[in-house]
């Protein structure tokens, strides 16, 4: 069995503004270090994943946001010009067809894993997702890539219990305001302390796990919370499919947060989470890029993360 690795040429082109740093070259620096490292071989690539379509959507989103959304796009593209849709969070003529593509990546993910045709997949898209709740684009983000997914393993696909774990420097707070209360899923993560979107503190629904840690926070302290946190619930919870929203702005050399995890820690991480899909989830894990800016940290860590699942 194999991991299989999701992306799409049209991620790149979506631009958020000159010098953003959530930019195409996040996608460029993944792919290249994969080739140098003789990643790429290990891999079985999957670059024409169907775009997302307006029952995917429907799952994490409401009607009324998807269409108010769609006007933004239709103007970014008419005008092809940069349209605000929040202070951070910008669309160009190609936004449109980056975030279906991005969502349609992590759909096609799930459903190759759950029909037993990859053992787990990582999907380097962008936009990433976790901010993104059911009526607002924020953070950079515009669909729910992992929300989608995890809705359509449930809604579409059957499974009666998944897990979304979310280690990115920010709290997931889209995944959360779409998810919560929703028993079918159980969602766990850790985020910097009083940090963007300031929230996370008081979770939503019983069915959330939120571990806000201060700045500065190390992996051994990580590792210790994922180890007698996080495992003990997803242990009781018996989930049959893993979703990460993999972000890997924790990375100590990552400006846009305070947190100092380096590639180790995500290949540990990675390796609790593969055991733990093993024992209750037939090994099923779609891993769906969120942040991580530093290109160098990034893709040194998404390599670390994606060795573990790949089992080399
Ligand atoms: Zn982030």
């Amino acid at each position: 069995m194999s991991t299989a690795f999701f992306t799409h040429a049209d991620c790149r082109r979506h631009v958020m503004a000159p010098g953003h740093p959530e930019c195409p070259a996040r996608l460029d620096a993944i792919e290249d270090h994969f080739l140098a490292t003789g990643l790429a071989d290990v891999v079985v690539r999957h670059d024409d994943a169907a775009p997302a379509r307006a029952e995917d959507l429907a799952h994490a989103h409401a009607s009324n946001y998807v269409g108010e959304l769609d006007e933004i796009f239709a103007r970014a593209a008419r005008e092809d010009a940069l349209v605000a849709v929040d202070p951070d969070t910008t669309a160009c003529a190609h936004t449109r067809q980056a975030a279906l593509r991005a969502a349609g990546a992590a759909v096609a993910a799930t459903d190759l894993v759950i029909d037993g045709r990859a053992e787990n997949a990582f999907c380097a898209i962008r936009p990433p997702g976790h901010h993104a709740t059911r009526d607002a684009a924020m953070g950079f983000c515009f669909y729910n890539n992992v929300a989608i997914a995890a809705r359509h393993a449930l809604d579409v696909r059957g499974l009666r219990r998944v897990a979304i774990i979310d280690f990115d420097v920010h709290h997931g707070n889209g995944t959360e305001d779409i998810i919560a209360n929703d028993e079918r899923v159980l969602m766990v993560s850790i985020f910097q302390d009083q940090l963007y979107p300031f929230s996370g503190n008081v979770p939503q629904g019983d069915n959330m796990l939120n571990v806000a840690v201060p700045p500065y926070t190390k992996g051994a302290e990580v590792r210790e919370i994922v180890e007698y946190q996080w495992l003990p619930r997803l242990e009781k919870f018996r989930p049959e499919m893993i979703f990460i929203s993999a972000g890997f702005d924790a990375h100590r050399e990552d400006d846009l947060g305070m947190l100092g995890l380096v590639e180790a820690d995500y290949e540990w991480i990675t390796e609790r989470i593969v055991a733990l899909a093993a024992r209750h989830a037939g090994g099923r894990i779609v891993s769906c890029l969120e942040g991580g800016y530093n290109l160098g940290a990034l893709a040194r860590s998404v390599a670390a993360h994606v060795r573990v699942l790949a089992g080399v």
